[in-house]
């Protein structure tokens, strides 16, 4: 239930109508009530008198468009209620709706938009209609602010959404089609607004303007003490431009066709696209939050797959070797019992071996997890030189059957480090492993030289040089990436398992080329009477 109530808040947090704006928002809704404010005064103040005559076919084309996008913002607004389920937003949807049907009958009434007289209704129908979707549309505002944060209006329940919308939606139209009948025949009660077809009354402000301010004055006061979203800052900026479109009716004279009639026209129709472009707006940057969030889960299964993947050739790479070992020594005993007089103490030195690589291979396995964790329990003092005879003498078949010639230089009291001893051993068998491969198919001499010395004063340095194939200048830089490797039967996570226990143990590790082949692996700890905590 809890993971629910999560859920949907996240879903929630995505939505417009939850959102808080951001100030740039703030200061673009604030750039469009005074742009607007400019633009209409800027036509109005000089030429708002001016006549310019008739033309039905913008009147046509304006009321399109304004059915249009109050269409579309109303049917974006119920999606958005499907998803939040808050009845305030049913509320808002409803009045886009209001208008965009009061539009129809304002369209077919218009004298000369469809027929001399209009289509139907008398002189004063457009202008009662506007009147009424003009004074409708804060009411809804009013409406939508209100319920926005009453929690006991409630949520929608899930399985009413379709019930409720349709309700509204069927509401929405029997008002409006109670207002269409209404003004069609005559709209009593409601003043005379028009004097002729074109002329208002002299007192429009009072009749018209007065009550649109008024309840537009309502709404902004009302919205704006409970606004918190950015679909409240938008529908603040649509009734700041429903009053400042108010003056230019009137101003000079009111009348229909004059510059400041046009003038208020276009930006109406401009203020009522406001919520359909931001929710547009909201809508496409959605659909980049989704994409980037379906990417980055893609990145991000990918780079769990390739740890994985990563483990498991650590698994298997570190492992292989005593498992070699293992199987190589248990022919060997194998062989010493076969013989016709069995060789029981050559057999036992094999099961011997056996079971100490067997220890190592389980020591190897638990230490791959300390391979990404530096874990101080696991660090002993650990005697390098000895431990590089130890990780020889393991490699000591390998390196005859290569025929390598070993050549030790071990500083005599070198300090201890203080190090994981199974981490390390794996360091120079790897580097020692490499070493002998890149000799491997060499026909000159196939020298292996493994140093230690003391390095800056408290490290110590362990080298171990081939005379090998070398290292490409070109690969150079991709050795130690993991899942590297120019060998055929390579994993390529030798070196980069390397690099990060020695890293782990705050050293360093790198190569150099040798001269005239091969290369020098070096690597530095600190010495355990110096070393820092671990990494
Ligand atoms: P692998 O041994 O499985 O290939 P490593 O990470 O240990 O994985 O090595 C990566 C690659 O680095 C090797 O395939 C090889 O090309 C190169 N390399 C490592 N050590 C040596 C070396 N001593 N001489 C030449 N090339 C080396």
């Amino acid at each position: 239930m809890q993971r629910l109530a999560v859920a949907e808040s996240e879903e929630q947090q995505f939505i417009l109508s939850n959102l808080p704006p951001s100030p740039a928002q703030k200061r673009l809704a604030l750039g469009i009530v005074i742009g607007l404010a400019t633009a209409l005064y800027l036509v109005v103040g000089p030429f708002g008198g001016q006549q310019l005559g008739a033309s039905y076919s913008f009147v046509a084309i304006y009321t399109t468009a304004m059915f249009v996008t109050d269409l579309i913002t109303a049917i974006l607004l119920f999606a958005q209620f499907s998803i939040l389920r808050s009845r305030a937003i049913l509320v808002i949807a409803s009045g886009y709706l209001f208008t965009a049907l009061l539009i129809v009958p304002y369209v077919i009434a218009f004298p000369g938009a469809l027929a001399p007289g209009g289509l139907a209704g008398g002189l004063q129908t457009t202008a009662h209609l506007y009147l009424i979707w003009h004074c409708g549309f804060p009411l809804f505002i009013i409406g939508y602010a209100l319920l926005k944060d009453d929690e006991s209006f409630g949520l929608t329940p899930q399985g009413k959404i379709g019930e409720e919308i349709l309700f509204s939606v069927s509401m929405t139209a029997a008002a409006a089609g109670a207002v269409t009948i209404w003004c069609m025949n005559g709209g009593a009660l409601l003043p005379d607004i028009m004097l002729d077809q074109s002329r208002f009354v002299p007192n429009w402000l009072r009749v018209v303007g007065a009550p649109i301010a008024f309840l537009c004055i309502v709404a902004l006061v009302v919205l704006w003490r409970r606004r918190r979203s950015i679909l409240d800052l938008f529908l603040l900026v649509v009734l700041c431009a429903y009053l400042i479109e108010i003056p230019p009716h009137y101003f000079p004279y009111p009348a229909r066709f004059s510059t400041g009639w046009y003038a208020v026209r276009v930006t109406s129709l401009l203020s009522s696209s406001i919520v359909l472009v931001v929710l547009l707006y909201e809508i496409t940057a959605l659909y980049g939050a989704l994409l980037a969030a379906v990417l980055r889960q893609r990145h991000e299964r990918e780079a769990r797959l390739m740890t994985g993947d990563a483990i498991a050739a650590t698994v298997a790479h570190e492992v292989r070797q005593p498992l070699t070992a293992i199987v190589t020594s248990a022919d060997a005993g194998l062989r010493f019992l076969d013989r016709a007089l069995p060789n029981l103490d050559r057999a036992k030195e094999a099961f011997t071996r056996i079971a100490s690589d067997g220890h190592r291979a389980g020591a190897i396995i638990e230490n791959i997890r300390t391979n990404l964790r530096p874990d101080e329990s696991n660090r002993t003092n650990v005697e390098l030189n000895a431990l590089i005879r130890e990780a020889l003498d393991l490699e000591s078949s390998d390196l005859r059957k290569h025929r390598t010639t070993v050549q030790l230089e071990l500083h005599a009291g070198l300090p201890d480090v203080r190090a994981n001893q199974v981490q390390l051993r794996q360091v120079v068998l790897n580097l020692i492993v490499n070493a002998v491969d890149a000799m491997s198919s060499s026909d000159g001499p196939r020298v292996l030289s493994v140093k230690t010395a003391l390095h800056d004063g408290n490290q110590v340095l362990v080298s171990v040089t081939d005379s090998g194939s070398g290292i490409r200048s070109m690969d150079g830089d991709r050795v130690f990436d993991p899942l590297f490797t120019t060998k055929s039967d390579g994993m390529g996570m030798g070196l980069s398992i390397c690099r990060s226990i020695v890293e782990a143990h705050n050293g360093r590790l790198w190569f150099t080329p040798n001269t005239p082949h091969g290369v020098v692996f070096q690597f530095t700890l600190h010495s355990s009477n110096s070393a820092p905590a671990p990494a």
